[in-house]
């Protein structure tokens, strides 16, 4: 479905029935496949045929809605994870292991911060954090000789800043290392990080592409585009023989578009088993298939409740990529051209206590740690999941006591700017 517009690969790509076939997508809810010979099943074994036999590596249901993202994202492969910290974990730990380094963006979620800096770190992997905004010498000081992969997100959570993905793909490529990008907040239908020069896409399919607060997922899409071979001293695993494959070599048996990805799953999903269920690969289907349709709302509701705030004298400040006034307009409007995502964050005059009011004040839109809702949600870092740290320690977090996050959902922008106005009113 290559050829197709993202709005009708967001409804239609990844299955094609044949005559008298299920219209949508069916729910293999089986752990395992049936051979009629050793020998058949044996040739899947030593990845000499492709075939299904064990749900942990490979299921029918979850590779369908794995190759709707692919084609939405643009790429030659893609594998689903049972949430978004697999999918990051897995995209790094592919082709970064024990001695080796990453660069990575500092405005990161914190869930992938903590896996990075604390986590991967005690595995052996050392990360580099930049700025988004670091000038082009910062970046370029931050690569090593074992530097293996660089990673940013499209737009940050809960940070909001925007990444300028040509500028930190050049950096990448001018060092023999692919780009990965965490495409969670923009989707596939507000940017494309593989047509700017990223070479891997990860998602949190439990935001928008779920959409609908129902199943925790998460996926990775290769490009297709960056050549190990030709720098193989840097990618052993992928460019030297898998013992455990009877010593096959990934990138000269599946080629540049295949390699990534079939050893990410025959040996990170085979060892690490972060599968997801095919029940929540259905769920997520039914989120995709509106995705294009969502997104466009949840912008123009991110739009009208931030220009609302925007003139409020109870708001200090406002942060959305979509506004004018955001530092991170042009790379916005570069990169995202037709809208960056629906959450809003800002600042109530008053600080933390006014924020912590104002909250308790809303009546449509709920307190929760989600975001990316059909639900408007929202939430008071200071007063909840960083309610341990002093005033001072929440700005070094970059979350000052004053921020909320406002998670835009799908109902009436009338009615959510009322909720907020009302909110207001009362603090
Ligand atoms: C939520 C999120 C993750 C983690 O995903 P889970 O599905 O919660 O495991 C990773 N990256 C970003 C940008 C996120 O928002």
């Amino acid at each position: 479905m290559s050829d197709y517009s993202i709005e009708t690969k967001c409804v239609q790509s990844g299955y094609t029935p044949e005559n008298g076939q299920p219209r949508q997508i069916p729910i293999i809810q089986s752990t395992t496949f049936k051979y009629a010979t050793g020998e058949a099943m044996g040739q899947l074994f030593d990845l000499e045929a492709s075939g299904y036999f064990y749900s942990r590596l490979q299921n029918p249901t979850c590779d369908h809605v794995a190759a709707k993202i692919c084609d939405m994202e643009g790429g030659s492969a893609a594998m689903l994870t049972a949430s978004g910290q697999a999918a990051n974990f897995y995209a790094v730990f592919n082709i970064a292991n024990c001695g080796d380094h990453v660069v990575s963006c500092s405005a990161i979620y914190g869930g992938t911060y903590n896996l990075f800096a604390v986590t991967m770190k005690k595995m052996g992997v050392d990360f580099t954090f930049v700025a988004p905004d670091c000038t082009d010498e910062e970046l370029e000081a931050a690569f090593r000789p074992n530097t293996k992969a660089v990673f940013g997100e499209t737009i940050s959570n809960p940070s909001l800043t925007v990444l300028d993905i040509e500028r930190f793909a050049k950096a990448a490529h001018a060092h023999g290392v692919p780009l990965i990008v965490d495409n969670t907040f923009a989707t596939p239908v507000n940017c494309r990080p593989f047509e700017w020069g990223a070479d891997i896409v990860t998602h949190s399919t439990t935001k928008y592409m779920d959409g609908h607060g129902a199943a925790v997922g998460g996926c990775i899409v290769d490009s297709g585009k960056f050549d190990w071979l030709a720098h193989a001293d840097k990618f052993p695993g992928l460019c030297t023989p898998d013992d455990s494959y009877h010593g096959i070599t990934y990138a000269e048996k599946f080629g540049q578009g295949g390699a990534y990805i079939t050893k990410a799953t025959a040996q990170l999903m085979r060892d690490f088993g972060s599968t997801p269920a095919p029940q929540s690969a259905f769920l997520l289907n039914l989120g995709l298939e509106s995705l294009h349709v969502r997104m466009a709302r949840h912008c123009e509701n991110a739009l009208a409740v931030a220009r609302f705030l925007e003139g409020h004298e109870k708001i200090s400040w406002v942060n959305y990529a979509g506004l004018e006034s955001s530092p991170y307009h042009k790379l916005a409007a570069k990169y995202m051209p037709g809208g960056t995502c629906g959450v809003v964050s800002f600042g109530i005059k008053g600080g933390r206590d006014a924020a912590s009011r104002f909250m308790a004040n809303l009546k449509l839109a709920a307190i929760e740690t989600h975001v990316a809702d059909a639900r408007t949600c929202c939430l008071h870092p200071a007063s909840t999941t960083h309610r341990q740290m002093s005033d001072r320690e929440l700005i070094a977090a970059g979350v000052p006591g004053d921020l909320v996050r406002f998670s835009c959902g799908l109902e009436s922008s009338d009615d959510l700017i009322a909720d907020i106005a009302q909110a207001l009113e009362r603090i």
